[in-house]
């Protein structure tokens, strides 16, 4: 495999980082949005907050779901980013991803745009909590609920560290430990705005980078979307390693049609010696 083009491009530039869920099929966490995957339904903000049966069956897949988000490690494409940072190059990423494999590969400046799968926040005071502290609770509550959801098999990894398991009618919540109030995964679904303060952050973080890498995004939602369209209106280029069409392929100075891991993995063997060249 080879990119000219792309190592060119990127060749003693620092370069910011934006990923999506293609960037971790290969981790084995589908992507609802790749050209092979069924089309998906996700859910949305006012599913979760309007329908308490939704939201218990919502609770008990994600009780047997986020262990297995909690246990999946990062892929060659995570570590060829790491290891760009290290050697200069990438000067951080900002993903879409809620899976933290950027910060398990050893990523140290990366902007979680979407939130984490490991953090719970209650939607009326704000209170958050580990998602393994709520999993204690959640545990203690439903003695039993995960290990016969494993035993009945059919778990699958979806994006947001839901899983499908049948049976969830009798399974108990938790409250906020605080005020008694919602809580939710500390990820921004459909129908929520990302906070203000990450949105800025992540713009400067493009402000300062020379190009826009974009990796394992179709660019579909507008929360990363913009990122591009902001660096194309600055004059910054735009190279995007994406299976598939993506929303900012007219704005890219590059497009590159493959999976990232192999790619991201050669330009981590090529670029420090460009570099250096
Ligand atoms: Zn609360």
């Amino acid at each position: 495999m080879q990119a000219p083009e792309l190592v060119t491009l990127l060749q003693g530039r620092r370069v910011a980082v934006l990923t999506g869920a293609g960037m971790s099929t290969d981790s084995g966490i589908p992507d609802y949005r790749g050209p092979d995957s069924p089309p998906s339904n996700p859910m949305t903000i006012r599913q979760f907050t309007s329908d308490p049966v939704f939201r218990q069956r919502y609770w008990a897949r994600n009780h047997v779901g986020w262990r297995h988000m909690d246990d999946t490690l990062p892929n060659a494409g995570h570590r060829a980013l790491a290891a760009l940072e290290h050697s200069g190059v990438v000067s951080g990423v900002i993903t879409q991803n809620v899976d933290l494999l950027h910060t398990k590969a050893g990523t140290r400046n990366v902007i979680n745009l979407h939130g984490t799968y490991a953090e719970v926040i209650c939607l009326d005071c704000g209170h958050t909590m580990t998602r393994a502290a709520l999993a204690e609770m959640l545990e203690a509550a439903n003695p039993g609920f995960a290990e016969r959801a494993e035993a009945v098999g059919g778990i699958a990894v979806a994006p947001d560290a839901d899983a499908v398991v049948g049976d969830t009618s009798s399974f108990t919540i938790i409250d906020c430990t605080e005020c008694g109030g919602m809580l939710k995964p500390n990820i921004v679904y459909f129908g929520e705005s990302v906070p203000k303060d990450r949105v800025a952050h992540a713009y400067t973080m493009v402000d300062e980078a020379d190009t826009l890498l974009v990796a394992g995004s179709s660019l579909t939602v507008f929360s990363g979307f913009r990122f591009v369209r902001h660096a194309a209106g600055l004059g910054i280029p735009v190279a995007i390693i994406n299976r598939g069409r993506t929303r900012g392929d007219d704005l890219a100075t590059v497009k590159i049609d493959t999976g990232c891991s192999p790619m991201l993995a050669l330009l981590s063997d090529e670029l420090p010696i460009v570099m250096s060249a």
